[in-house]
């Protein structure tokens, strides 16, 4: 399905964004795997994906620094020699209510989950143009559509992440590049797995399939928006919550 493509996944280390990773090289696609901080589970994830027949390569990259991302990109760039699919995938959490939330602990998680997607973006930006063709999946969230409680900078993020989806699409519907998002609910990973157990049962019980998606669950959506079988969606959301925001 990926044949011959290459996709760049941040946030690729771990979770989500790990097994898109590995999913986008089981169909065929080399992979540029951006961490920030986990080389060695970075490695990993390249080590896997090659067994699929493809190349892949680690890029360390804060992508909440214009500077550091521009320059993981024009080596994944010389490297791979072209990209075609950029997942937007990299995010973290510093829940609290509003009454608690520091203006840095919104900041901070705006400035990695909503500017690190929208640096990335513009970084590829004029190598789309120039190709006339590429996928650009960004991974948002429930709470982007639907708010949630404890997570004011979070929700925030994950909307705006939404509306650069829909403006990244319309900027780029004309030189052929679609752009599309996912919006997970309850998803098995590391980030689910810090939120206090109370709170984990309270959320299950509110999913209509009364139990947590699996990263593999979310990556086959992603890895069908990457490829050209997605090739009249641009613009869309897609929800992947087991009901939860039905
Ligand atoms: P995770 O297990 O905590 O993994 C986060 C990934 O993001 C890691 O690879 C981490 O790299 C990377 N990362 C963190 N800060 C970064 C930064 N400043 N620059 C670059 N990369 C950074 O998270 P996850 O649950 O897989 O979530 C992946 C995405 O799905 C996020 O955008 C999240 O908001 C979204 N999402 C998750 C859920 C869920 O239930 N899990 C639901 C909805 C949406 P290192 O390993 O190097 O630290």
């Amino acid at each position: 399905m990926l044949k011959g493509k290459t996709a760049l996944v941040t946030g690729a280390s771990r979770g989500i964004g790990r097994e898109i990773a590995l999913t986008l090289a089981e169909h065929g696609a080399n992979v540029a795997v951006f961490y920030a901080g986990n080389r060695d589970l970075a490695e990993e994830v390249c080590a896997l994906a090659e067994q699929h027949g493809v190349s892949a390569k680690s890029f360390q990259c804060d992508v909440s620094s214009f500077e550091e991302s521009k320059s993981a990109v024009e080596e994944a760039l010389q490297c791979f020699g072209g990209i075609d699919i950029l997942v937007n995938n990299a995010g973290i959490t510093k829940d609290r209510l509003i009454l608690q939330m520091t203006p840095e602990e919104f900041e901070r998680v705006l400035d990695v989950n909503l500017k690190g997607a929208f640096y990335m973006t513009k970084h590829l930006f004029p190598h789309f143009m120039r190709k006339k063709s590429g996928k650009i999946v960004n991974v948002s969230s429930v709470s982007g559509l639907f708010g949630n409680i404890g997570q004011a900078n979070y929700a925030a993020s994950k909307a705006g992440l939404i509306a650069l989806t829909k403006t990244t699409a319309r900027e780029l519907a004309g030189r052929g590049v679609c752009c599309n998002a996912v919006a997970p609910g309850f998803i098995d990973t590391d980030m689910t797995a810090a939120m206090p157990e109370a709170a984990r049962k309270a959320a299950l019980e509110s999913v209509p399939l009364k139990r947590m998606g699996t990263p593999k669950e979310v990556a086959q959506v992603v890895a069908f928006l990457a490829s050209d079988a997605s090739s009249y969606i641009t613009g869309e959301v897609i929800r992947i919550d087991g009901g939860l925001c039905m």
